[in-house]
């Protein structure tokens, strides 16, 4: 399993000499005298009845696998914006989408800029880059989109390093506008209070690990997120299993020392994303795993640089290429034969972070329980029992592989049994 460190970028140390450190901490570091106490229960069980454990999977709804773009959002406009959500720039409203994203039904966690107080140009053009404060146009577009399902978070406050009156501001309002739950830093040799700058540093003007935790923004991309990345040899799964034992990454992970309570997701570096092909999407479907793209796709591309999901019509219009619009076709294809969840990074981290709160343990009576112990519904668990067994309550059943797959929503406190032969009604404990 590859160790994850939270990294603190340059901005935290410089040398003064033009260089800078980056500074690598191990999440398993303690202060002197620190005690932490773990616990393993085990159960002595007939070999039929061990064999016949149900699984939580970590893909909700019945999707063997899922999918999902994150967006950073450098160098953008409000035409690029709209092109890359409805495939054309000359289009602004979501029912109107002829392509992009909105016209395949593929939802994005899609992080913004909340001001852009000293105009930051675009590159290659004198207008400013896209912020909430700065264009209105572009906070309507933000809430079309967030009223489709997509995350709309921050990608840090603004292009630039920002005040703690700044950070709060656009913390709150990203939290009140969009409800938002998610957090991507930008560059950490740019901006100091970024996760994995100053940001989670206390007593210092850059923290705003308050501010994340007082507004609710709790999962979060920081540069540990891709450290042991191999998008091309490893293929589309971030768990990245295909090269040995060196790169496995978790779904997610906490680093109490350093990040307290946040939770960090990996991805994969995708702008090229050449490997969002047929046969890889098959693999992902395949190994039942969950492919978490790091991408620029509304992304100002000067002539040099080359056309990934965006390309110019004409002067100041932009359109999807034909490309991006092929490896969309390809997970929507998928998404419509139930095999493939194109989701967001709030809906999935919701969904692993909460069962990990459900307890699975054997009866007297032979069956096994499935109690949800936290204080929220799980919506969409799902359950992998052998075939020929069941769990109760009322949902849908999936028949895949050697497993029974059971779909159920669960409520706090709320108990399930798994078993051979029919349903069984659920209960609630007394
Ligand atoms: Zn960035």
């Amino acid at each position: 399993m590859h160790r994850h460190y939270q990294v603190l970028g340059p901005a935290s140390i410089n040398t003064g000499t033009g260089g800078a450190i980056i500074d690598c901490r191990h999440w398993t570091r303690r202060s002197a005298g620190e005690e932490e106490v773990r616990e393993i229960v085990l159960h002595v069980l007939p070999e039929q009845m061990a064999a016949a454990r149900p699984r939580l999977h970590h893909v909700p709804d019945g999707y063997p696998a899922a999918f999902i773009w994150t967006e950073h959002a450098d160098n953008t406009s409000i035409q690029t914006h709209r092109a890359v959500c409805f495939g054309s720039s000359r289009i602004a409203d979501p029912s109107e989408a002829t392509g992009g994203f909105v016209g395949s039904g593929v939802p994005v966690t899609k992080t913004v800029f909340h001001a852009n107080p000293t105009n930051r140009p675009v590159a290659g053009s004198a207008g400013p880059q896209a912020s909430i404060l700065g264009d209105p146009d572009f906070a309507e577009l933000c809430a079309s989109l967030h009223r489709l399902g997509w995350d709309i978070g921050l990608h840090s406050p603004q292009p630039d390093n920002s005040t703690r009156a700044a950070n709060e501001r656009a913390i709150k309002s990203l939290a009140e506008r969009y409800d938002a739950r998610v957090w991507i830093d930008h560059s950490c040799s740019v901006i100091h209070n970024g996760v994995s700058a100053l940001g989670m540093v206390p007593d210092q003007p850059h923290y705003i690990g308050d501010l994340l935790a007082r507004y609710g923004l709790r999962y979060c991309w920081t540069f540990a997120s891709e450290d042991a990345s191999e998008l091309y040899r490893c293929g589309l799964s971030i768990q990245q299993t295909r090269v040995g034992d060196w790169a496995v990454t978790p779904l997610m992970w906490q680093h109490p020392p350093e990040t307290g309570t946040l939770w960090i997701w990996p991805s994969s570096a995708g702008s090229d994303f050449s490997v969002v092909n047929a046969a890889e999407l098959d693999e992902l479907i395949d190994d039942q795993g969950v492919a978490i793209m790091h991408a620029y796709p509304a992304y100002v591309t000067t002539s040099d640089s080359p056309p990934y999901f965006i390309e110019r019509a004409s002067e100041g219009h932009w359109r999807t290429t034909t490309r991006f619009e092929g490896s969309l076709r390809e997970i929507a294809k998928r998404r419509d034969m139930g095999l493939l969840l194109p989701t967001t990074i709030r809906r999935w981290c919701t969904y692993v972070e909460s069962i990990k709160d459900v307890d699975i343990y054997p009866s007297a009576a032979g069956t096994w329980i499935i109690r949800n112990t936290g204080n929220s519904p799980i919506e969409g668990l799902a359950v992998l029992v052998p075939r020929g067994h069941a769990v109760s309550g009322s949902g849908r059943v999936i028949l895949r592989g050697d497993d029974t797959v059971c779909i159920r929503d669960i409520r706090p406190g709320e108990v399930m049994e798994a078993g051979a032969g029919s349903c069984i009604p659920s209960r609630m404990p007394a």
